[in-house]
């Protein structure tokens, strides 16, 4: 193991200790693992071998790490169709493309904010050559509007390639 992939086992072990375990949701994995693939085959610049995990807590919120994407219980089972699966996943892949795990937390909200909204474009990007409804991105956002910063959902919509801003109200 390369010590970049030690950092990263270690970094995954305090995740998933921090957001209550992994939750052994076969069902789940295997949903995850089918849209992943698609996303991988679909995007070449994508890296392959990727894991796909389920945390028990954590609220609503998805994290990326070098060869794993996770997903909290609370967001997984709002995300009701796979086009909303599969944004969530594109956008955490996004995070791992530009390798943002491996960089220092963003110290001030404005940069946050920018990482993100590169992300979603990215995600936008990745949806559209999936064949996915790119506006299931607006949709997510809208689902975790809550759990982020006040005005972060509105700029983040607003910020999207057009056709994927639409969201049906
Ligand atoms: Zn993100």
């Amino acid at each position: 193991m390369s010590s970049a992939t030690l950092a990263g086992t270690s970094a995954a072990l305090q995740l998933e200790r921090e957001c209550g375990g992994v939750n052994n949701m076969a069902e789940a994995e295997e949903r995850l693992e089918a849209i992943g693939e698609w996303l991988v085959l679909s995007c070449a610049e994508l890296p392959r071998a990727c894991r796909y995990r389920v945390l028990n807590e954590c609220g609503m919120n998805a994290f990326s790490l070098p060869g794993r994407i996770y997903l909290t219980h609370g967001l997984y089972a709002r995300l009701e169709d796979d086009d909303l699966l599969t944004a969530a996943l594109a956008h955490e892949f996004a995070h791992l493309v530009r390798d943002d795990s491996l960089r220092p937390r963003c110290a001030d909200e404005g940069e946050a904010l920018e990482r993100e909204m590169l992300a979603d474009a990215m995600a936008v990007e990745y949806l559209r050559r999936c064949g996915v409804d790119p506006t299931a991105m607006a949709r997510l956002i809208e689902i975790v509007a809550g759990e982020q910063p006040e005005g972060w959902a509105t700029r983040r919509i607003s910020r999207l390639p057009r056709a994927a801003a639409d969201v049906p109200r």
